[in-house]
């Protein structure tokens, strides 16, 4: 349940509710807005029974919250989360794009990439150290040599780095190296592996799972949100449908219906949603101009020899090519590139 203070309710007032509140052995999450301050309770509501909450001094009201997500959900913090990944902001006012090649494969890939994104204007590196791959057969990435080789990027470009966990140990090696966790599809019902993600300080990307609907996609934030990490932005990477054109069935309509339901920041893969290079850019100017916060755009300097997914990676001609066709777009959703 929510409880709404009154708008330019007192400290005291606000302080005094939150301490009813612990008395019972809840614990509180406060979303002060400009205006109104929000108290969320998480837990047992049969604890608070015994206190009449609606006449505590400052209150407005109390609101069920009937969703099984609470930290994710919109109602216990109206306003929009900004998540910082390094020095960049997702959820603000700058449209953040993240990019690089589906798998590390080498040094000199790496860099090249990291240099030629950094110069069309993305301002987030995302390669893949630990793939999870469909066959066991295909290329499984290079690990933490493949994150040393992030952190050099990083080092040398000023781009925040963004890598893919698979396990507890990945997730213990890459906080070493990177500035975000990315929990792929696949995992995305791991919760063994949510909370481990739960449990750092660092931001974390989860893409939505294979065949998740929005309301389990939010109770996957919630498991790591509940471990005490609230810096969670998903990615729309496309569901499965009946469609055998693409990939995957992008799902653009996740972007407003997240917006409603949920605070979190939301960024979209036209890469992994439709497998298919040249469908990339025209699905990338469509979430922009349904809002959401960012991109996640697979490139990589010889898409015809790349270890996974060249058929959907952009050369870097075609990245600046689609960065400079998104410019307007940003602008008219009131977000700069
Ligand atoms: C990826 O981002 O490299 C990836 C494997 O994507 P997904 O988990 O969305 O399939
Ligand atoms: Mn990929």
């Amino acid at each position: 349940m929510i409880i709404v203070m009154k708008p330019g309710a007192a400290k005291h007032s606000i302080e005094g509710v939150i301490s009813k509140i612990k008395a019972t052995g809840l614990d509180v999450h406060l979303s002060e807005g400009k205006e109104v301050t929000i108290i969320g309770i998480v837990g047992d509501k049969s604890l608070v029974a015994g206190i009449n909450l609606e006449l505590a001094d400052g209150v407005d009201k109390i609101v069920p919250v009937t969703e099984s997500y609470k930290l994710s959900n919109r109602k216990f913090h109206p306003e929009n989360s900004v998540v910082q990944v390094g020095g960049v902001s997702i959820g603000g006012s700058e449209l953040a794009v993240m990019s690089g090649p589906c798998a590390v494969e080498s040094e000199d890939q790496v860099l090249a990439t990291a240099r030629a994104i950094k110069a069309s204007g993305a301002q987030i590196l995302r390669g893949g150290a630990y793939k999870p791959r469909t066959s066991p057969y295909s290329f499984q990435g290079l690990e933490e040599d493949g994150l040393k080789l992030m952190k050099e990027a990083r080092e040398e470009t000023g781009l925040s780095v963004v890598c893919e966990v698979t396990s507890q140990k990945a997730i213990e090696t890459a906080v070493n190296y990177v500035d975000m966790l990315q929990i792929g599809a696949r995992n995305m019902q791991n919760f063994y592996l949510l909370k481990e993600a739960g449990k750092t300080n660092l931001p974390v990307l989860l893409k939505r799972g294979l065949s998740a609907t929005i309301d389990e996609w939010l109770n996957a934030a919630e498991y790591i949100m509940a471990e005490g990490n609230q810096n969670v932005v998903l990615c729309e990477r496309g569901i499965r449908t009946f469609e055998t054109a693409t990939r995957n069935t992008l799902d653009l309509s996740a972007v407003p219906v997240i917006k409603a339901k949920s605070h979190l920041p939301v960024i979209v893969d036209p890469s992994h949603a439709t497998g298919v290079r040249d469908y990339v850019a025209p699905l990338a100017k469509a979430a922009v101009a349904c809002g959401c916060d960012g991109l996640m755009i697979e490139t990589h300097p010889n898409p015809a020899c790349a270890l996974s997914d060249g058929p959907q990676s952009l050369t870097f001609e075609q990245f600046d090519v689609l960065m400079n066709e998104l410019r307007p777009f940003a602008q008219l959703v009131g977000k700069t590139l």
